[in-house]
């Protein structure tokens, strides 16, 4: 699964902890092994008057010792029993029941199994389509291009939901076959995992039945019932391929149609393991109400339009790149999900962390030009890298129990810090290695399951020791840190003479830990070596038992650099003078050989590094100085993340902000100080002046051009959106006059901004706009458009007004029924208004306090509230906003299984506050310390005025 909208759900576990005394896991001796499915849904389903259907399973199961009681799984609410016989005989009604909480149906036998025989279980029930969550067997629906509305009933079972469409054992270990017929109403059609045909059919209705299935885990079971249609591309090693969508989007099908077969391709090449040996067929499905961004159903893959339909005219490159990197990511789990399977969703990553590794690698071998490889360092590991810095970060491998807790493992922990470890994992063995490994694995563990041991020993067995160095006995030893506890080290260095000291520590933006640590492979540069960056596999490893020294072979490399291309899962401190040496190098031509991969990887962890306060800010602008004559998109992702974090830590309203606000027109005595040491040191051009944010963008901004467009560079297209959608951010004139030029003709000529600017013209067109008609024209925009991906860029840019009213009116929008914009789409409108503008902040709240029911009933799922409540007090900068938080939980009416996610919110924002105040009391003592002191005048003012610059700038 792609995890769109699941985000890391911590909050929630402890609003379920009370009722975790119960055994939420199927006992194991009753195992199924065949199921045949039949689900009846008739006219009424496909319009508003029903949700009902009919369903009959019949599994075939035997058990591993004699037993009398059958344990299986069925949701109360959408399932109900009419009748249920095991091989012939019929069990009495108060012999079975559902338990509310754990989905488990228990049937009490008359009699006993006996130990490896088969037997049919049949089960006779009555099933509901789910019309508000986009879970289980669901209906969705939309306008068709004659104005009606059109319904549709589809699926979305992982990673516990099957068990809403139909009696089964829902958890991975229970692979069993599938044969699947439904029935429906006459001129629609039915899609499922395998190939199927017409099988009955009368005046009414109709009834498909489906091939066999490879033998799976019932999360993949897929349905969908609609009146798509289908276009067929080219055929995959036999295997037909097909693209499947609403007819009036028919036209934009053609990307993933192109690009679809040269990734299942690379994968079978990669595996050696061939698609055709476990499926027949390959469809992939666009559905207009998707919760997650899209689903691996085997055979049947399930994705929102907009990571599936491109429209070249009018769709853009980050799109055209998200279809292809989220199609690799489903079809990596065929292998790595579908053929192999985590045993159980504690081991999440097993499946996640492949397909979000070979998402971007597979790409990368069908589309090179586009450096999948390299953004992977940017898109992935350095984000990941900050969410497992927290201190109740999960590890990769965690206890989940509950549909909550199995839910919370769909968090990127399991997806990136997993992708990232394989990363490391595939650079210490070698590709050669570690594919080899990996074949090896499939083979030996395909249609089963497995825990993390079975994929070390087995990649354990092929490891070339002559290169890797294994600092323990076998790879499980080594790994065994990484999957099971949390966070990751950060690594101290020093060098004195050619004599190299290494010292690892769990690194944490807040808090401490003394206790964990990890073998730690270590690749380095010295400013001596030919080969700079380019060798990822080991030089030396670092224990958890000691320190690390030794002798570098030659003694007067003047730096040291660790971690080749930013390979491995960790972050690297230097001593003082390593410090100078790598800042004096990155001043050289060239960069004195300093890859872009490390460029990135030295801004990003020392951003970080400040935030955990283990360096000063002032000395992190000054050691990557360099990025102003650095243009290279991967250096300006983590300069902009970083300097963003700050940002919106700062606000506008600060004490700080005030202090040093930089308005000539208001000449208090206060300010009157600072602005004359401010105005000296522009005239001296100091690199602190108030132009340094600027100054430091100037290169890479005119890098890139608003007029000059080259679609086929993806590097400088992404580089293109990065450098002007920031700088427009920050008040720079040229960027802003531009756009604001852009919008007029838009709005006045109908002429649209070219595709990959117009997330920048939009947002920056109403963000300056007095006027409410420019707001009003781009949300008939919005209505007029059946485009997917220009609507999603259209609602993210409704946001950026600054006109409280529309703002307002946007929000409740995403609570009303048959507004335009579907319940998928709300969590991003609240996200737009929330940080499109400094003001959407209360705005968002007010909107979260006067309306956190109706935002749980329209919201996607019950995940909404919490996250909103968390996201929203992480956006607070001021004491005010805090105490109205606290006012909300005590006196708000918010239902009180909500109170602990909203007080850990509300602990999150004062921890936020008290990091401020820590920041805000160092940044006066620098600006007003003496040049003697630990930091110089130069260097705090330049701090102070950056910072200034930024928030005022923040506001034109
Ligand atoms: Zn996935």
């Amino acid at each position: 699964m792609d995890s769109h909208q699941l985000l890391p759900l911590l909050v929630l576990l402890t609003i379920v902890s009370c009722v975790q005394m119960q055994e939420y896991r199927l006992p194991t001796n009753v195992r199924p092994s065949h199921y045949r499915l039949h689900l009846n849904l008739t006219e009424p389903t496909f319009t508003n008057a029903s949700n009902a259907f009919h369903g009959m399973v019949i599994i075939t199961l035997s058990s591993t010792e004699l037993t009398n009681t059958v344990s299986l799984h069925a949701h109360h609410e959408f399932i109900s029993i009419n009748l249920v016989t095991l091989s012939n005989t019929d069990i009495n009604e108060t012999q079975y029941s559902i338990n509310n909480d754990t989905d488990i149906l228990t049937i009490n036998l008359p009699g006993q199994l006996a130990a490896g025989v088969s037997y049919n279980l049949i089960i006779d029930f009555t099933g509901q389509l789910s019309t508000t969550e986009m879970t289980g067997f669901y209906k969705s629906n939309y306008v068709d291009a004659l104005g009606d509305t059109v319904y549709l009933a589809t699926t979305q079972f992982q990673p516990t939901s099957a068990r809403r469409a139909f009696p089964c054992f829902d958890e991975p270990f229970f692979k069993a076959t599938f044969d699947v017929y439904l029935t429906y109403p006459l001129g629609l059609n039915a899609l499922s995992n395998s190939p199927g045909w017409v099988y009955t059919s009368d005046n009414v209705s109709e009834t498909t039945q489906f091939n066999t299935t490879a033998v799976m885990s019932t999360y993949l079971l897929a349905f969908v019932i609609s009146n798509f249609t289908c276009t067929e591309g080219q055929s995959i090693d036999q295997v037909p391929y097909r693209i499947c969508s609403r007819e009036e989007t028919s036209d934009t099908r053609q990307w993933a149609l192109d690009i679809g077969p040269s990734l299942l391709e690379s994968l079978n090449s990669l595996t050696q393991f061939n698609y055709n040996v476990s499926k027949e067929k390959l469809d992939q499905v666009a559905i207009p109400d998707f919760a997650a961004g899209a689903m691996e159903n085997w055979g049947l893959v399930t994705y929102r339009e907009m990571y599936l339909l491109w429209d070249p005219e009018q769709s853009s490159n980050s799109f055209k790149q998200l279809i292809a990197n989220i199609i690799s990511h489903e079809f990596a789990h065929f292998w790595f999900g579908n053929l192999v399977t985590c045993n159980w969703w504690s081991e999440t990553f097993l499946n996640e962390g492949f397909a979000n590794y070979y998402q971007y690698h597979t790409t990368h071998e069908a589309l090179p030009s586009w450096e999948l490889d390299k953004q992977y360092v940017v898109a992935v590991l350095q984000p990941i890298l900050i969410n497992d810095g927290l201190i109740n970060a999960f590890p990769l491998q965690n206890n989940a129990s509950t549909p909550t807790e199995v839910l919370a493992m769909f968090g990127q922990i399991s997806y990136s810090k997993g992708g990232s470890i394989f990363r490391m994992v595939e650079h210490f063995m070698t590709t050669a290695q570690f594919q080899a490994g990996l074949r090896n694995y499939l083979a030996l563990y395909q249609y089963q399951t497995v825990l993390p041991e079975d994929l070390w020993s087995t990649l354990n067995a092929v490891i070339n020791n002559q290169t890797t160095q294994l600092p323990a006995t076998d790879l499980g030893v080594v790994m065994e840190n990484w999957v099971k506890i949390p966070g990751y080290p950060i690594l101290t260095v020093s060098l004195s003479g050619g004599h190299v000291m290494i010292s690892q520590e769990r690194f944490l933006l807040a808090g401490s830990d003394n206790t964990s640590k990890w073998y730690v492979p270590i690749s380095y540069t010295t400013s001596e070596d030919a080969n700079k960056f380019q060798s990822t596999v080991p030089n030396i490893w670092l224990t958890p038992d000691s320190d690390l020294h030794f002798d570098l072979p030659i003694n007067n490399a003047s730096w040291l650099i660790l971690n080749n291309q930013q390979i491995g899962y960790y972050r690297v401190s230097y001593s003082d003078s390593l410090w100078n040496s790598i800042r004096d190098a990155l001043q050289t031509e060239n960069f004195d050989g300093i890859i872009d991969l490390n460029r990135a990887q030295i801004v990003d962890d020392l951003f970080n590094l400040a935030r955990a306060n283990k360096i000063a800010y002032s000395r992190v602008f000054d050691i990557i100085s360099f990025v102003s004559n650095d243009t290279s998109y991967y250096t300006w992702v983590p300069t902009i993340n970083g300097f963003n974090f700050l940002l919106n830590r700062i606000g506008l309203n600060s004490t700080l902000g005030e202090a040093i606000a930089l308005d000539e027109a208001t000449g208090d005595n206060k300010d009157a100080h600072l602005r004359d040491y401010v105005r000296f040191y522009q005239l001296k051009l100091s690199p602190f002046t108030a132009v340094h944010i600027q100054s430091l963008m100037e290169n890479f901004y005119d890098s890139v051009s608003l007029i000059v467009h080259d679609e086929d560079d993806q590097i400088y297209t992404l580089s293109q959106v990065l450098a002007l959608t920031t700088a427009c951010r920050l008040g720079h004139q040229r960027c802003i006059a531009a756009v604001e030029v852009l919008f007029f003709i838009y709005r006045n000529s109908g002429l649209r901004p070219n595709k990959n600017l117009r997330s920048i013209v939009y947002c920056n067109g109403l963000r300056h706009s007095n006027d409410q008609g420019d707001w009003e024209f781009l949300w008939g925009e919005y209505l007029n458009t059946s485009l997917a991906s220009e609507q999603s860029t259209i609602l993210s840019a409704l946001g950026c007004s600054r006109d409280q009213e529309l703002l307002e009116r946007l929000l409740t929008l995403s609570v009303t029924e048959n507004s335009g914009i579907r319940s998928q789409d709300a969590l991003s409108v609240f996200s737009s208004v929330l940080t499109g503008n400094p003001g959407g902040v209360d705005v968002a709240f007010k909107f979260l306090r006067e309306n956190h029911q109706l935002i749980v009933e329209r919201y996607l799922s019950m995940n909404a509230l919490p996250n909103l409540i968390n996201n929203v007090a992480n956006a607070f900068t001021t004491e005010e906003q805090i105490e109205e938080l606290e006012e909300f939980i005590e006196n708000g009416g918010l239902p009180e299984e909500y109170l602990p996610a909203a007080n850990s919110a509300l602990a999150a924002a004062r921890a936020n506050q008290a990091w401020l105040e820590q920041f805000e009391n160092d940044l006066h003592y620098f600006y007003f310390a003496p040049a003697s002191g630990a930091f110089s005048v130069k260097a705090s003012l330049g701090l102070a005025v950056l910072l200034a610059v930024m928030c005022r700038l923040f506001v034109n």
